[in-house]
């Protein structure tokens, strides 16, 4: 929908008109509307993100979770009477880059399928062509490559997304894609004369699925940023969290800033007003002069820095990534973990003044029964005693230990995972496992069996009361 208004708007540019020499847009996401930061926290609070645009939540760090594993459906729209230039070793170039991408987050693509269309008009992205075409986009990527993306008139766009995954209704919806110029598809296929070459590394699929999974670009809200009234944002937004790409460990860049080797030897990165040696690009101010997080971020996927100047995801977007798997994209993973595990009970604040979290991690396919999972949790009191209990029954007690504001989530009988007890690391973080054979229960142990539903709780000390995290249900499989 908003790409149709988008098209309302402004004409295509067209194909006869020399593309070449027309200014190059990493994305048309800007079909979008605006960012609003107060519209994004009303989004976000919903989200286990939380209300944060700043997600440094350990949850979410690979470290603590499985492999993602996500397929993409690729439709190659050719016209009515050639096919799209794309072929199967372009995509499986195009895999290789994903997956170096994406590596330090532990996601991982494979290709679904690959669909072959004839059609002039969608082939320059036009009508609703992804209603008749679309591959189950809950659990598929669906990236549609044709010859011409839908842009303003004056540009050549690389591709965009329709929307962003915390809009209500849109995950999983038929709208609920990517698309992409053939051009950008695989690796080093144009010659180094075209100037679309700057652009034929495979890259813009990557910064596109960064926006699939909730990234926005360095310079969202940055200085230049065409959602900038008239005469620039100036440089709003003081604190970093709250700019660029609203994530704090990213730099607050510009929209024209890139590192490029377009007709020049050695790389260059555009800084202020003119460009510098890429070696130094990284101290030197932007406009914004010292504004917290002013310098150019020309090195992350989710700038428009040419393709070979780009190798960077942070890893506050490598969380928020994650975290938009599990809030908002639950079903595009194949990701081997302890499916079905959700948390319940709603705990007190601790002295770290957050409620402690747990959440469960996985590394293979198999069953939870095979004992391949961790149990980690976060924002606990440091270098305090904890102890994990277990039940097959929830409940509700607050106030249960006397003096303390703990709430205990479940139900009798619970065990004690007395061979789990542990202290918390310097950062509040724990982790412990279960034996499924094992269980505690009452005063005896037993086997846990496929089917049934166990809960699992920490308690820990802070100071001189104690308190608990908050509850996981974990249905056995
Ligand atoms: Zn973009």
């Amino acid at each position: 929908m908003l790409l149709t208004v988008a098209l309302a708007i402004a004409p295509f540019a067209q194909a006869s008109s020399a593309p070449e020499a027309l200014p190059i847009l990493r994305c048309g996401c800007d079909h979008h509307a605006p960012i609003d930061p107060v519209l994004m926290g009303q989004y976000l609070s919903g989200a286990p993100c939380g209300a944060n645009f700043n997600i440094d939540d350990m949850i979410y760090d690979p470290a603590n979770r499985p492999l993602y594993q996500i397929p993409i459906v690729f439709h190659l729209i050719g016209t009515d009477t050639t096919p799209s230039a794309v072929t199967q070793a372009r995509i499986d170039d195009q895999m290789t880059v994903l997956n170096g991408a994406f590596q330090a987050a532990q996601i991982e693509f494979s290709v679904a399928s690959v669909l072959q269309y004839n059609n002039s008009v969608w082939a320059q992205d036009i009508g609703d062509y992804w209603t008749s075409t679309t591959v189950d986009p809950s659990s598929n990527v669906n990236v549609y490559v044709v010859n011409q993306v839908a842009a303003p008139a004056g540009v050549i766009a690389l591709g965009y997304v329709a929307d962003f995954p915390f809009t209500p209704g849109f995950p999983g919806s038929p709208m609920d894609r990517i698309v992409v110029l053939d051009d950008t598809v695989g690796f080093n296929t144009l010659p180094a004369s075209d100037p679309l070459a700057r652009y034929d590394d495979g890259a813009t699929l990557v910064h596109e699925l960064g926006h699939y999974l909730g990234l926005y670009h360095t310079f969202e809200t940055a200085f230049d940023a065409p959602i900038c009234p008239t005469g620039g944002c100036a440089c709003l937004n003081a604190s970093a969290t709250l700019t660029g790409d609203l994530i704090v460990d990213t730099q607050f860049s510009l929209q024209s800033g890139t590192c490029d080797t377009f007709g020049a030897s050695a790389c260059q990165a555009f800084v202020g007003t003119g460009f510098a040696p890429c070696a130094s690009a990284s101290t030197l101010a932007s406009p914004c002069g010292t504004t917290p997080g002013a310098q150019q971020e020309w090195n992350n996927y989710m700038s428009y820095s040419s393709d070979s100047c780009v190798d960077r995801f942070s890893p506050e977007q490598i969380r928020r990534m994650h975290c938009t798997l599990d809030g908002y994209r639950p079903g595009i993973t194949t990701a081997a973990g302890p499916v079905g595990v959700v948390s319940y009970c709603s705990v007190v604040n601790n002295s770290t003044g957050q409620f402690a979290r747990l959440a469960a991690t996985a590394t293979s396919s198999t069953g939870i029964l095979a004992n391949n999972f961790e149990l980690v949790g976060e924002r606990l009191p440091a270098l305090q005693t904890y102890l994990p209990l277990i039940s097959r029954n929830q409940d509700f007690f607050p106030n249960f230990f006397p003096g303390s504001p703990g709430v205990l989530c479940l139900g009798g009988p619970f065990g004690r995972l007395n061979s789990q007890l542990g202290t918390a690391d310097s950062n509040g973080l724990i982790d412990y496992s279960l034996d499924w054979s094992a269980l505690p229960e009452g005063q005896g142990l037993v086997s846990a069996m496929v089917g049934e539903v166990w809960n699992t709780q920490v308690w820990f000390r802070d100071g001189a009361v104690s308190n608990t995290t908050e509850a996981l249900q974990i249905p056995v499989r």
